[in-house]
C-alpha cells in the first residue's frame, strides 16, 4: 500500500524533532548528570524515534522480518511512555515507587510474548498500559505543580495534550473519529517544546537563586571584612598603648622616635616619678595607679602637636620635643605641672613630683644613646634632691 507524501512528510518531521530532542537532551544530561530531567527526554524521545522509524520499516521490509520490527516498534512505545512518567517525577524532584518500577518493568511482557501469543491482542495490552502510565504521568505532574512547582505545571499541560493527541489517534483508528495524520507525532513535539520550556523555566529560577545567594555572600564577606579590618585596627591600637594611662607604650614610642629622628633633631626627656613606692605603700596600688594616670595628664598637657610621649615602663614616662631653645624652660613647666598635681587618697590629698633628665639629640642620632644620656641626667637630678630638671651637658651624640 503505498504512503501518502503528507504521512511520509510528518514520518521525517517526526524523525527530526525526536533525533534532536534525544542529541540535546542526552548532550545536556552529560553535562548535568544531576538533573535526571534530561536522561528522561532523552530516552522518550528515543523510543519516540524507535517507533517512528520501525512504523516506516514494517510497511517496506520483507514479511520474515516483520515480528522483530513489531518487537522493536512496541519496544519503542514502552520506552517512550515510561519515560515520560520517570520524567514526571523526575522534573518534581521524586523517583516512582517500587510498585511503580515493577509495573514499568510488566509492560514489556507484551513484546517478549510476540512469538507465541496474537499480535492484535499484544498490541492492546501494551497501548492500554501506555495509556495508563501516561495518564499516571499526568497525575503526578499536577500532584507536584499543586505542591507548588511551577515546572511542574508545564509538563502537565504538555503531558495532557500528548495524552489528548494519543486518544483522538486511537479512537480515529477506531473509526470513532475523524482521521486527522500524524496527531502522535503533534502531541510528541508540543510534549517536547514543553519540556524545553519548563527546564529553561527551572534554570532560570536556579541562576536568580544562585545571584541572590551570591549578592548575600558578596555582602556578608564585605562586613566580615570590615569587622576583621575594625578588629584589627582595634588590636593594632591597642599593641602600641598602655593600658592605664591611655599613652603610647614602649614599642610605640621607639618606632615613632626613630622615624622623628630620621627628620629631625629633638630634645628627650626622661621623667620618673618620685618615691613612687612610698604611695604604693602607704596608699595602696590604687592610688599609685590614679597619680601615674594624673602624673600622665599632666606631661600631656606640655606637648606641643608632633612631639611624643609615652609610658617608658614602671613609674616611668619618656618624651621627645622639638629640638628649640626654649626646651629647657618647657621640661621646667612640665615639672610645676606635675608638682601641682594633687591625687586624691581618702580625704587626703597627695603631693606628687617627678625628676627629669633632658638630652639633645640630632637629626638621625640613635635614640639608644640618647636615653642613656637622659638617663643619667635623670638620676643625677635624683642625686641633687629630685623634683628638678637636670641636662645632659655631654651634647648631643654625633649624627
Ligand atoms: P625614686 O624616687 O628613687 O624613683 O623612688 P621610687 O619609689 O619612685 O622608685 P622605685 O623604683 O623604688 O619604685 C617604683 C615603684 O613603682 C615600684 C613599683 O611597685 C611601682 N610601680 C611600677 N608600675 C606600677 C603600676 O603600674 N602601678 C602602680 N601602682 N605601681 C607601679
Ligand atoms: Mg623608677
Ligand atoms: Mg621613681
Amino acid at each position: 500500500m503505498a504512503v501518502p507524501l503528507q504521512v511520509q512528510l510528518i514520518e521525517a518531521f517526526g524523525a527530526g524533532v525526536y533525533a534532536l530532542t534525544l542529541a540535546s537532551h542526552a548532550d545536556l544530561w552529560w553535562r548535568r548528570r544531576e538533573q535526571r530531567s534530561h536522561a528522561w527526554l532523552a530516552l522518550s524521545a528515543f523510543g519516540a524515534l524507535l517507533v517512528n522509524l520501525t512504523g516506516a520499516a514494517i510497511r517496506v521490509a520483507p514479511a520474515a522480518y516483520a515480528t522483530a520490527l513489531l518487537g522493536l516498534n512496541m519496544l519503542g512505545v514502552a520506552v517512550a511512555l515510561i519515560s515520560l512518567y520517570e520524567l514526571a517525577e523526575a522534573i518534581g524532584g521524586k523517583r516512582p515507587g517500587r510498585l511503580a518500577r515493577a509495573m514499568e518493568a510488566a509492560t514489556l511482557v507484551p513484546i517478549l510474548l510476540l512469538p507465541v501469543l496474537p499480535h492484535a491482542v499484544l498490541l492492546a495490552a501494551l497501548y492500554l498500559t501506555g495509556v495508563l502510565f501516561l495518564l499516571a504521568a499526568m497525575f503526578r505532574a499536577a500532584r507536584h505543580a499543586r505542591s507548588g512547582d511551577p515546572e511542574s505545571h508545564v509538563i502537565a499541560l504538555g503531558l495532557t495534550f500528548l495524552f489528548t493527541t494519543l486518544l483522538y489517534d486511537i479512537l480515529s483508528e477506531m473509526q470513532v473519529l475523524v482521521r486527522v495524520e500524524g496527531m502522535p507525532v503533534l502531541g510528541f513535539t508540543v510534549l517536547y517544546l514543553a519540556a524545553a520550556r519548563a527546564l529553561s523555566l527551572r534554570y532560570e529560577r536556579e541562576h536568580r537563586e544562585l545571584l541572590e545567594l551570591r549578592g548575600k555572600l558578596e555582602t556578608r564577606v564585605q562586613q566580615r571584612t570590615t569587622e576583621l579590618e575594625a578588629a584589627n585596627q582595634r588590636l593594632e591600637q591597642l599593641s602600641r598603648t598602655d593600658a592605664l594611662t591611655g599613652l603610647a607604650n614602649r614599642r610605640c614610642f621607639v618606632e615613632a622616635a626613630a622615624a622623628y629622628l630620621r627628620a629631625s633633631p629633638a630634645r628627650l626627656l626622661m621623667i620618673d616619678i618620685d618615691h613612687f613606692k612610698r604611695i604604693n605603700d602607704t596608699h595602696g596600688h590604687e592610688t599609685g595607679d590614679a597619680a601615674l594616670r594624673a602624673v600622665a595628664d599632666a606631661l600631656g598637657r606640655g606637648l606641643r602637636s608632633g612631639e611624643l610621649l609615652a609610658r617608658w615602663g614602671g613609674e616611668e614616662f619618656i618624651a621627645l620635643l622639638e629640638d628649640a631653645d626654649d626646651a629647657s624652660a618647657r621640661a621646667e613647666r612640665m615639672r610645676a605641672a606635675v608638682a601641682a598635681t594633687c591625687v586624691q587618697s581618702g580625704d587626703a590629698a597627695l603631693r606628687l613630683s617627678a625628676s627629669f633628665g633632658l638630652a639633645r639629640v640630632a637629626r638621625g642620632g640613635a635614640l639608644d644613646a640618647a636615653i642613656a644620656r637622659a638617663d643619667e641626667a635623670l638620676y643625677r637630678a635624683k642625686r641633687e634632691g629630685r623634683d628638678r630638671v637636670v641636662t645632659d651637658t655631654a651634647g648631643s651624640d654625633a649624627g
